[in-house]
């Protein structure tokens, strides 16, 4: 029998929680990495015990049939109170078990208020705290963060979640580059022409208007998320796939990571949609939504331009780019490499260059190399392996939990990373919030302004 920890989740009556949260609790429970968790669920909002088991029973759907699932929704239990007051926090140590998990699925300016109420009781040995993005809300509020994180526990107990981290497609890079022959001795700017990394959705804003019109595109999903991506591609090998080692090099590359030239006007390009059509679906101007200031000019697609200035990777563009209300779903890295030096006299070349495609979701990888043409062999032609990477036994929130249970912060992001992922795109808000870019249009269930190259099929 493992031992109890307790999970408090503050905010549990918030979407974060209910989609993903407990979801991704319930596929920690079933698999072999499970622990004894006891749930707490607290927040402002009443929650009679029935509803709340409701609540956890509809996101453990199917997952129930482990004893450690059935126990924790047992035990399960939701204590209402403002999780900023520092009475309501005792109370909720004092009813958990073991060491507790405090994860805060609040908004970012809420929890800075727990995180202060925190340093004003005394705290369980053993608490872990879990912390969502946005973290702060630039490079000095980040600091601040950790700052006053670091006055309640150690940095080892601080989890600053990114579940992109906890993505298993994410993850196989790494297994991808550097665990086979074939990549890594090519993995650099001699033969790489071109990193992109796309996070496209065909969803618009979904009435989160409250979080995402303060964020928009560059925020919610580069700022954070898709320069953890860029890191796992672009990082040299980890001596071993730890919390020191791996965030080591995480760390390193994104120090050398700045906004092409380091001028965010020819760098970046924002866009906010339109009226449009999705799947058949008439989707309002996002300016038309409940809840959206248009005042705060926020942009629903986002690119920007970065480049990394190691021996590695000069002179190789790494593209990144994030839109809602999009005609396709595409969430995917596409490396573009580069022609041969010479083809031989007498081949006719292939129409696109050779490329490795990661899809993010669904999970597939896809390599797209130069063959002899199947008519005429001295015609090149493109062809294409692909593979279906397979579902993890995980969701990414339930690899996020397991990696916190298991006081394992390696897929956490390392604070001196928070300041710096904020510090990179940092240029760009600026640049954006002094209108120096411009904002395009594009009619929703698009593939953006008109004017955007889209990167070619590979
Ligand atoms: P919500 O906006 O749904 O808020 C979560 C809960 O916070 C609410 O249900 C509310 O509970 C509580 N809350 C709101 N305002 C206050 C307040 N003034 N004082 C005390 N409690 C308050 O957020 P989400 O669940 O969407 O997200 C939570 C966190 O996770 C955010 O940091 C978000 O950026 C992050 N995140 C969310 C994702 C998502 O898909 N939702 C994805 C990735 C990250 P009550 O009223 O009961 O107190």
């Amino acid at each position: 029998m493992t031992e109890t920890s307790t999970l408090i989740i503050l905010g549990a009556s918030g979407d974060l929680t209910e989609r993903l949260l407990l979801p991704g609790l319930a596929s920690l429970l079933k698999s072999d990495r499970g622990v004894d968790v006891k749930l707490i669920g607290t927040g402002r909002s009443e929650r009679s015990p029935k509803e709340w088991d409701a609540v956890v029973k509809t996101a453990f759907n199917g997952d129930a049939g482990s004893d450690l699932a059935k126990r924790t929704l047992a035990s399960s239990e939701y204590i209402q109170g403002d999780p900023t007051s520092p009475a309501h926090l005792e109370k909720l140590f004092e009813a958990s078990e073991g060491d507790p998990v405090m994860y805060f699925a609040l908004p970012p300016a809420i929890s800075v208020k727990v995180i202060k109420a925190l340093e004003k009781i005394t705290l369980p040995e053993g608490l872990r705290l879990a912390l969502e993005k946005p973290f702060g809300s630039d490079e000095a509020g980040a600091r601040d963060l950790n700052e006053e994180l670091l006055k309640v526990v150690s940095e080892d107990r601080i989890h600053r979640t990114d579940h992109f981290l906890g993505r298993s497609t994410v993850l196989d890079i790494i297994g991808l580059r550097f665990a086979n022959r074939l990549f890594e001795p090519v993995w650099n700017s001699d033969n790489i022409a071109k990193v992109e990394i796309f996070y496209d959705e065909i969803l618009g804003l979904e009435g989160r208007a409250q979080y995402y019109d303060k964020a928009g595109a560059l925020i919610d999903m580069i700022q954070s998320h898709l320069l953890q991506i860029l890191a796992i591609i672009a990082m040299d090998a980890p001596a071993s796939i730890d919390a020191v080692e791996l965030r080591s090099e995480i760390a390193r590359v994104l120090r050398a990571t700045w906004v092409k030239d380091g001028d965010p006007i020819t760098a970046s390009r924002r866009g906010q949609y339109a009226a449009g059509t999705i799947s058949g679906k008439e989707v309002p101007a996002y300016a038309d939504e409940d809840g959206v200031d248009d005042a705060r000019q926020t942009e629903t697609l986002a690119e920007v331009e970065f480049e990394i200035k190691t021996r590695r990777w000069a002179g190789v563009p790494f593209v990144l780019r994030s839109g809602k209300g999009m005609s396709k779903i595409r969430k995917e890295v596409l490396i573009t490499f580069k022609p041969v030096p010479v083809l031989p006299a007498g081949l006719k070349g292939a129409s696109s260059p050779d490329s490795l495609r990661i899809e993010i979701s669904p999970e597939t990888l896809e390599l797209g190399v130069t063959t002899n043409g199947k008519g005429n062999p001295f015609s090149l032609e493109k062809s294409v392996f692909k593979t279906d990477l397979g579902k993890p036994e995980l969701t990414p929130y339930g690899e996020v939990l397991s990696g916190i249970f298991h006081d394992d912060p390696t897929l956490s992001i390392r604070g001196d990373v928070a300041e710096r992922c904020w510090a990179i795109v940092q240029p760009v808000i600026d640049a954006w919030k002094s209108n120096m870019v411009p904002l395009e249009t594009y009619p929703a269930g698009s593939s953006g302004p008109v004017e955007w190259e889209t990167s070619k099929e590979a």
